[in-house]
């Protein structure tokens, strides 16, 4: 991999695609760093080595100029992060910020404007990633989170430095941690895989079930394959059309020789609020008027001792409705038996959307190996799909 270790940016002007899309409160004040703190070593990096930096980043979706999502609102916040002054540049290309670029000194850091100002970043435009590309020597991808789109800044601009484009330490971390559970992970491999719906997991099933010992499936999406076994599901959600699918997704389990762990029984509400009454059932004798809404004890011992075994963990979904403190335990319950498998040597990913949520939320983040900061770049290399991001500092 084309990765920064190897590298001396001594004297180099460095263009890095960060990934610095936080999320903002209404006094437009960063609510969650993550991301910036992710960018810190690459950074640190290039400055070490006596080169300077100019950041680029996108912050949500502005239709045009929109001064509500300037990054200059969050200047004074990246600086305290990154402990490092920041010369913010009005202007995303053109003569300005070229002329502020050219008189950038070792060991000093631009940001571009939001990159999204220009709708050629995210149509790919050749020409605005050609003006991107004049403000440096070098490009970094350190942007995981935005891997998966083909933009201007992500993909199409590490064409004009053929020889001269990396791997930032971040997405580096991140391909890495991916690969260890798709091919070089110690075994047994176990992947859990919750959250709402088999429709929006279908492709990670199939494309998983070549790589993995072990698959727990958890959440809602249990519920499709319990109804199709023939059980009785209650109100519990379930996807009908996709009861044939689960059917096949068991069968080619089988005969892959992956061991399928489904629920045995839930915790179930009489009516999909926190304040619900609570009972237990067997997860195929739900009653009508019930609502499966959590893994149920048996369930989440049995789950356990699967996690303990395995060796290389990825976590990808809820196992309950866990935005409901009382429908809770058994997504808790994952978390712990993970960390606990993490203590005990096995290596283990958080991934995609609500499980990274999930973790936050019960303060696990350091209980665990890696916790991916993509959401749906994540999603998507679980699917197997080569990301353009990647794909183009690989070319
Ligand atoms: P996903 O984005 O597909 O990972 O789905 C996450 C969502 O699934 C969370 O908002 C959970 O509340 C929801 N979820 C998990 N289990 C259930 C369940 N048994 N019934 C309804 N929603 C669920």
């Amino acid at each position: 991999m084309r990765t920064l270790h190897t590298v001396n940016f001594s004297n180099k002007k460095v263009l890095i695609r960060v990934d610095f899309n936080v999320p903002l409160d209404e006094n437009k004040r960063v609510t969650d760093h993550t991301r910036i703190k992710a960018a810190k070593p690459t950074i640190d990096k290039v400055l070490a080595d006596g080169g300077s930096c100019v950041l680029m980043t996108h912050l949500g979706r502005p239709k045009g100029v929109d001064d509500n999502l300037s990054l200059r609102h969050i200047v004074s916040e990246i600086q305290t992060v990154l402990g490092v002054d920041i010369l913010f540049s009005k202007h995303t290309i053109g003569p300005e910020a070229e002329a502020q670029a050219q008189a950038l000194q070792p060991g000093q850091i631009m940001l571009l404007e939001n990159l999204r100002f220009y709708e050629e970043e995210t149509k790919g435009d050749e020409q605005f990633a050609n003006a991107l590309s004049t403000l440096a020597d070098c490009y970094i991808n350190d942007a995981f989170g935005t891997a998966h789109r083909a933009h201007a800044s992500t993909t199409i601009v590490a064409q004009f430095f053929p020889k001269a484009k990396y791997f930032g330490y971040l997405l580096a971390q991140e391909i890495d941690a991916i690969d260890r559970v798709m091919s070089t992970g110690e075994k047994p491999v176990l992947a859990v895989l919750g959250g709402a719906k088999v429709s929006s997991k279908i492709t990670i099933i199939e494309n998983i079930l070549d790589k993995v010992d072990h698959l727990i499936i958890g959440g809602g999406m249990s519920f499709t394959f319990a109804k199709a076994m023939g059980g009785q599901i209650g109100n519990s959600i379930c996807e009908d059309d996709k009861q044939e699918l689960a059917l096949s997704i068991l069968s080619s389990a089988k005969e892959k020789g992956v061991q399928i762990h489904l629920p045995t029984d839930v915790v179930a509400g009489d009516q999909f609020s926190n304040e619900a009454n609570q009972q237990i059932f067997p997860i195929d004798q739900i009653p009508d008027g019930w609502e499966g809404m959590d893994a149920g004890p048996e369930s989440v011992a049995a789950f356990r001792e699967v996690v303990l075994q395995s060796k290389t963990i990825l976590w990808n979904g809820p196992l309950g409705v866990f935005e409901f403190s009382h429908f809770s335990q058994g997504t808790i319950a994952l978390g712990e038996a993970i960390s606990a498998s993490t203590k005990n040597g096995a290596f283990s990913l958080v991934g995609g959307g609500d499980s990274v949520a999930a973790v936050k939320q019960f303060n696990m983040e350091n209980e665990v190996s890696y916790v991916s900061t993509g959401g749906g770049a994540m999603l998507e290399s679980l699917e197997g799909k080569t990301l353009p991001g990647i794909a183009a500092i690989m070319a």
